[in-house]
């Protein structure tokens, strides 16, 4: 339902769960964010309102560079339970993910033949094991990031965070709406809407169906669907708010 991400050196849990309150009003029934911080993995999920995955995060400390993302959850598929809230674990790396993965029984069926262990009712989990399965043939993180996306059917804006590279955002959005914020200071901010950015980013840049790719501390890549890369078309944000 709601998606946001940052990358930067604030404060990566109160900008995430900021961004995860500006985009309550949406409905949701679980959140749960996951941060990336000096080499090593933080997940936090709770069922209903945000006050309770603040509870439980309240002796988590974001005071270094990190990467994080943040989901507030309308269920489609599975019950609104803890664990079924993302961000959904791999062996190492997670994912978040607004939408509806269409063809996820067809692909869970082959992950489980292959011998992967489900943990949630999801759709979403697919991507994340799909994912991983994919590092093991590619050549690298973002082929396998792109072999995954184009394997998905249905609707879907996801991020992705994995441990081998705690400097990136993998991201990619297909019938669901995402943006990309920056600033002068080198931080990154995703979100579903615009809203979270306020007050954060400068300039933001709205995907169109079928982009993908990656940020990290100093580059945006992003692909079209025919997998070109395509100008980053950033444009100031509205504070209208
Ligand atoms: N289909 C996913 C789920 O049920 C995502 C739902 C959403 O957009 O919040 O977990």
């Amino acid at each position: 339902c709601g998606i946001v991400g940052y990358l930067g050196e604030k404060n990566t849990k109160e900008i995430l769960l900021e961004g995860l309150k500006e985009l309550e009003y949406r409905g949701y029934d679980s959140a749960g964010i996951a941060v990336l911080q000096e080499g090593e993995f933080s997940n936090y999920k709770a069922v209903g309102k945000l006050k309770n995955l603040e509870e439980k995060t309240k002796d988590f400390i974001t005071d270094k560079f990190a990467v994080g993302i943040g989901h507030t959850r309308w269920a489609t598929h599975g019950k609104p339970t803890e664990l079924n809230a993302h961000p959904h674990l791999g062996e190492s790396s997670y994912v978040v993910h607004n939408g509806i993965i269409e063809n996820y029984a067809k692909l869970k069926e082959d992950l489980i033949g292959n011998g992967i262990k489900f943990l949630s009712q999801t759709d979403t989990e697919v991507i994340i094991h799909q994912f991983e399965k994919n590092l093991k043939t590619e050549a690298d993180e973002f082929k396998a990031f792109s072999k995954t996306i184009s394997e998905l059917e249905g609707a879907y804006a996801t991020l992705i965070v994995t441990k081998s590279l705690p400097d990136t955002i993998f991201f990619a959005k297909h019938g669901s709406p995402m943006l990309v914020g920056i600033n002068d200071e080198n931080e990154k901010f995703f979100a579903s809407s615009d809203s979270p950015l306020i007050g954060h980013a400068k300039e933001v840049n709205y995907f169109e169906d079928g982009d993908y790719g990656y940020v990290t501390k100093n580059e945006i890549k992003i692909f079209d669907a025919q997998g070109k890369e395509r100008q980053v078309n950033f444009i100031p944000l509205k504070v209208d708010k």
